[in-house]
């Protein structure tokens, strides 16, 4: 009885720790409104590095052509080609090809890595040019989503900060990323242009407007999480006489990096920060994103198993970083059956536990909530704290004077999403609907989450039909 006592106690703990009641969450939205203004008012102003990316404007629905993007941003690498029929929503054909990027590029140099890419989008355009009508004469055009941390200078140029992800090909860093593609490009001999360079929230940002003319905002919850945004130029404080065509710029927000003493820390996010390559840094994508949360949940395990035996004895798959990911902990919490198999399932595959009682098995459900829950309303509050820095949250910035907030007239505002969490968690969606209708009450009806679909590719190309030398 006695080792209960103290499970309880440690789930206690964990609770109290995790709870994120709308005043709390409200405190993260002002938090994240504020900290937006600091990244704007200057370099390093904030955590939030508020990256400008100059497209200033999104496409419209009239873009009309072939197009071709690459998306490079993980362990694949992705071509595209779209054609555009010249109305909203009209994408008359898409084709996509996906490769893995072999390990040993992955280390080795740029000339190496855009080799192989080049090669691999020459031997694409040749696919599906062949039988098509000799190409008319002009330049093909390619948007190249890049999705690593790059400081931007022009469309077109931006050179990578520091490498992500598993990639680490030391001659690159610093350098300019499109210049070197563009030289992979002529090597191969194929006749194409790059017309801009993009991250691949403005991807889905761009998707997400071609669709509907209300888009003002894209959020990715996958193995990571980003935001990017429409600001007016003249809040872009840090770079003064900023020339845009629309008097408006998107920017990348970074957010993963955003921190702020109002989110819930636990000892278990602290742990896990200070075990990571890169401590200090992606305060609030460790404590939401899919490559997380399953190895919050593991920590907790493991320390209840330390400090009980209702686990029996302390399994050394318990110490294994990250071997409980994600998509093992959405299926535990999301088991349905009585005797919660699919819990039992795993404890046992996964983490060597076997034989636990169905008392138990509501346990590890209940931590799964614990950590999901919290994530998916951080997740909602940093939405709104966008809708606040923009005006749309309601909130009155156009000051009406405290009267009734249904006399406001509401624009309709839609945000574009995706990734794995939110698409595929059926229990986080939920989550982070309930977060978003408890903060913003009547103005929740006016705001719409859409998710789209491969943005960082379509949109990439969707960006570089509206940025086209030719329209
Ligand atoms: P990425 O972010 O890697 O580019 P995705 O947007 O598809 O790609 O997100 C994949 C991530 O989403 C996975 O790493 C995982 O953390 C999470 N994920 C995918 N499927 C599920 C699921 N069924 N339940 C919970 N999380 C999931």
């Amino acid at each position: 009885r006695r080792k209960w006592k103290r499970v309880v106690r440690v789930l206690e703990e964990l609770e109290e720790a995790c709870e994120t009641p709308v005043g709390r969450l409200r405190q993260v939205v002002d938090a994240m409104a504020v900290e937006m203004h600091a990244g704007l008012a200057s370099e390093g102003g904030s955590k939030l590095k508020m990256l400008l990316t100059f497209v200033d404007h999104l496409p419209t629905g009239s873009e009309i052509g072939t197009y071709y993007a690459l998306d490079l941003g993980g362990t694949n690498f992705r071509v595209l080609r779209i054609q555009l029929g010249g109305r909203r929503s009209s994408i008359l054909s898409q084709d996509v090809e996906r490769q893995p990027i072999p390990q040993h590029l992955m280390t080795s140099t740029s000339e190496d890595l855009f080799d192989f890419i080049a090669s691999t989008l020459k031997q694409f355009v040749e696919k599906e040019e062949s039988g098509s009508e000799p190409s008319p004469v002009r330049t093909r055009e390619l948007g190249f989503t890049f999705s690593f941390p790059v400081k931007q200078s022009s469309l077109r140029s931006g050179i990578l900060i520091k490498w992500t992800k598993g990639f680490a090909i030391e001659d690159m860093v610093g350098k300019e990323v499109v210049e070197l593609l563009e030289a992979a490009l002529v090597r191969s001999g194929l006749d194409m242009r790059v017309a801009l360079l993009v991250n691949d929230t403005v991807g889905t940002l761009a998707l997400g407007r071609y669709h509907d003319a209300d888009t003002v905002a894209a959020v990715i919850i996958g193995t990571g999480t980003n935001a990017c945004y429409l600001e007016r130029a003249d809040a872009i404080i840090k770079c003064q006489g900023l020339l845009t065509t629309s008097g408006y710029m998107v920017v990348n927000m970074e957010w993963g990096n955003f921190w702020s003493s109002h989110l819930p820390r636990t000892s278990y996010d602290i742990d896990l920060d200070s075990e990571s390559p890169n401590p200090n840094d992606q305060g609030f994508e460790k404590m939401i994103s899919g490559m997380y949360l399953g190895d919050i949940v593991r920590r907790v395990i493991l320390r209840i198993s330390l400090e009980s035996d209702i686990f029996g004895p302390v399994s050394s798959r318990l110490s294994i970083p990250f071997i409980l990911q994600t998509p093992l902990l959405a299926a535990m919490h999301e088991d349905d059956s009585p005797e919660l198999k699919e819990v039992a399932k795993i404890l046992k595959e996964t983490l060597e536990i076997s034989e636990v009682s169905l008392k138990v098995r509501k346990l590890v459900v209940r931590i799964c909530d614990v950590v999901t829950c919290r994530a998916a309303r951080l997740a909602a509050a940093g939405i709104v704290g966008i809708l606040k820095k923009i005006g749309r949250d309601g909130s009155g910035a156009g000051g009406t004077g405290g009267r009734n907030r249904s006399d406001v007239k509401m624009k309709r505002t839609v945000v574009a999403i995706e990734g794995g969490l939110y698409t595929s968690y059926t229990m986080f969606r939920k989550y982070l609907h309930e977060a978003l209708n408890e903060i913003l009450g009547d103005v929740a009806q006016h705001v719409i989450l859409q998710v789209t679909e491969d943005g960082s590719g379509i949109g990439g190309a969707l960006l570089a039909a509206s940025y086209s030398s030719y329209s």
